[in-house]
This record gives structure tokens, C-alpha cells and sequence, in this order.
């Protein structure tokens, strides 16, 4: 897919996000550039995810101040599905440390779709990465509980936490995926088959397909992300919500593998850690900076939102967000 981001000037990493007005002036440039883009699809393997409206599009930067700017539909809810991922990853590495989550639930990326069995056949019953569904089933399976209503109790708490305020559960969408997700529940009883499951997998399943049902808006990725770029620290409520080192490895992860088999030209293109969702999210992690949320739920064919990554390119680059990005003019300025 094309990112349409030829017209847009590579500003560079400063070490901080330009001053506000600046923000909003570019945020509302970045959102026209990419409104114009009709292209890609809404998902409807998961029945209720179709009924979405097509249009509907927000875009939230929120810095790691405590700023927070929107435009468009940053207050319309919407299940966070695969974006879970992350931060439930993020949660149990901070629990159990980076080594052993590294051994079970893997780094590297699959190249094929989040929701691939062949990958696990293919890698000897590895799930591989905690961004595709059989490291996150394998993820969720972790997580602290001696009950699955204890586990979910744990997913629930963390990833409100990261989002600063309670968190809900849409019982449609709920509903709409344990009604169809016969495709998770072959995963994980095929995870189960090779040992990398305790206990039920289907009822590990079931948690995991609560934490997809979890009602977000942009502005909540956007803290969420931001969260993530502000070393574990809530920039709006600032609780402390996982460690500095947690980040940095959680963040490692979804530069490899969150927008799955696209991730390299994700990465090409934008040069910052992303994390996409079939309903349309897309959080965005400018380290030290800020995060970046985008609803917009017209999919790539790898079920990454179109006009969220549109927006991102142009901001990474309008903001001087790449990571990889640097110019030899800007650092004499600094140390002259
Ligand atoms: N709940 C969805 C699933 O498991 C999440 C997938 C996604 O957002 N890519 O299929």
C-alpha cells in the first residue's frame, strides 16, 4: 500500500515534540492529507465489526507533558482488539521479567497474518511473537490468576491503568467473537497440543477475547501510547504503570511485529513502534515524545487501518518523530 507521504518534508528529532499551537496546526494538516483516502475495507470476519462506519475518523496526539490534541472522532468508542496486545505483553513482562517471557512467548516476527496457524506448525509449536494471536493467546495464558476471572480481574486493572480511567467491556462485540472465533480456539488448542498452554486454552481464549472487546477511543490510545513513551509513567494521572525497562522491550516487540507481515514497511515509513487493531486502531509510540492514536477502521489487507497509518507517516515526518531520522545541521546547532 502506498503511504503517500512524498510531499511531506523529513523534520527531525529534536528531543521534544514542538510547542503546542505547533502541534495542532500540523495534527489538523496530517488529518486532511490522509481524509481523502477511501481506500481499504472495514472487517467483518468478526460480524459486528461490519456495522462501523467507514468514515468515522479521530486522530489524538497526547504528549508526554500531559498535552493532549484531537481532531475528528477521538471521543467515538470502539473495541481495542489486537492493540490489547501490547499492553497485556507489557503488563506480564513487568511482572515476570524479560527473560522468561522472551523464552515462551518469542520476538520475532512470523511474515504471515496475526492469525496464522501455519506459523505455529511452521516453528515447531511456537507462538513467536506476542502480536500475533498465538503469542497473545500464549501471552494471556501468563498472566497472574489462579482463575480465569482473577486473570481477566489483572488485564482489566493494567490496561485501565495505561489508559487512566476504567476501562469497559462491549458485550455485542463480546458476544459477536466467542460466537465465531473458531479460528482462536483451534489456536490455542493447537498451542495446548504442544505444552505451550496450562490449563484450559479455551478458557484462556475466552480472556483474551474479552481484552479485544474493551472499549477505547483515540484519545485513550493516544495516553495509552503516550504511557508507553513516558518510560511506564501515566502522563495524565502519573501513576507509575510498568517499568522504564518494560517499554523499551515492549516497544522493541511492535517495532518488529506490530503491524504483522507489514511491519517492515511500517517501519520503512514511519521509523517509530506501532501496534494496529482490526476495528480500525492504531497506536503509535514516540519514545521520550509522545503517543499517537488514530481511529479510522478502513483496513489494508493485513487489517491495518488506512487512514490511521496515512496520518502517522505524515506526523512521524512533520514532527520529526523517526527514530532513524537525524541530520548533521541540527546536532552543530546543539553542540556548536
Ligand atoms: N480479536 C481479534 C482476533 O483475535 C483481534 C485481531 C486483530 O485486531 N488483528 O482475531
Amino acid at each position: 500500500m502506498d503511504l503517500d507521504v512524498g510531499a511531506v518534508g523529513q523534520a527531525v528529532s529534536t528531543g521534544a515534540v514542538p510547542p503546542g499551537g505547533h502541534i495542532d496546526e500540523l495534527l489538523s494538516r496530517a488529518y486532511r492529507h490522509a481524509e481523502r483516502h477511501r481506500e481499504g475495507a472495514v472487517a467483518d470476519y468478526i460480524p459486528i465489526l461490519a456495522q462501523a462506519d467507514p468514515e468515522a475518523f479521530g486522530l489524538c496526539v497526547a504528549d508526554v507533558e500531559g498535552g493532549l490534541h484531537e481532531l475528528g472522532d477521538t471521543r467515538t468508542e470502539f473495541s481495542i482488539q489486537s492493540i490489547s496486545k501490547v499492553f497485556v505483553y507489557a503488563l506480564l513482562c513487568d511482572a515476570y521479567g524479560h527473560e522468561r517471557v522472551l523464552d515462551v512467548v518469542g520476538v520475532n516476527n512470523t511474515g504471515l497474518a496475526f492469525n496464522s496457524v501455519v506459523a505455529i506448525e511452521l516453528n515447531d509449536g511456537h507462538p513467536m511473537n506476542p502480536m500475533v494471536n498465538a503469542g497473545a493467546i500464549a501471552t494471556t495464558a501468563l498472566v497472574a490468576g489462579d482463575t480465569p476471572e482473577r486473570r481477566w480481574t489483572t488485564v482489566l486493572d493494567g490496561l485501565s491503568r495505561f489508559a487512566g480511567r476504567a476501562l469497559e467491556v462491549d458485550d455485542e462485540v463480546y458476544r459477536s467473537e466467542s460466537a465465531t472465533n473458531h479460528r482462536n480456539r483451534a489456536i490455542a488448542q493447537l498451542l495446548g497440543s504442544y505444552g505451550r498452554i496450562e490449563g484450559d486454552p479455551l478458557a484462556v481464549v475466552d480472556v483474551y477475547t474479552r481484552q479485544c472487546a474493551l472499549r477505547v477511543d483515540a484519545r485513550d490510545l493516544a495516553v495509552m501510547g503516550a504511557t508507553l513513551a513516558d518510560g511506564g509513567v501515566n502522563p495524565l494521572t502519573g501513576e507509575r504503570v510498568v517499568s522504564a525497562d518494560v517499554c523499551r522491550d515492549s516497544l522493541a516487540v511492535l517495532a518488529a511485529s506490530g503491524l504483522y507481515e507489514r511491519s517492515g514497511e511500517w517501519l520503512f515509513e514511519i521509523g517509530l513502534p506501532g501496534k494496529s487493531g482490526v476495528s480500525g486502531g492504531l497506536v503509535t509510540v514516540a519514545p521520550g515524545k509522545a503517543g499517537i492514536g488514530a481511529y479510522a477502521p478502513r483496513l489494508d489487507p493485513a487489517g491495518n487501518s488506512v487512514r490511521g497509518q496515512i496520518a502517522t507517516a505524515y506526523l512521524s515526518r512533520a514532527l520529526g518523530l523517526n527514530v532513524f531520522a537525524s541530520d548533521p545541521h541540527v546536532s552543530e546547532e546543539r553542540n556548536p
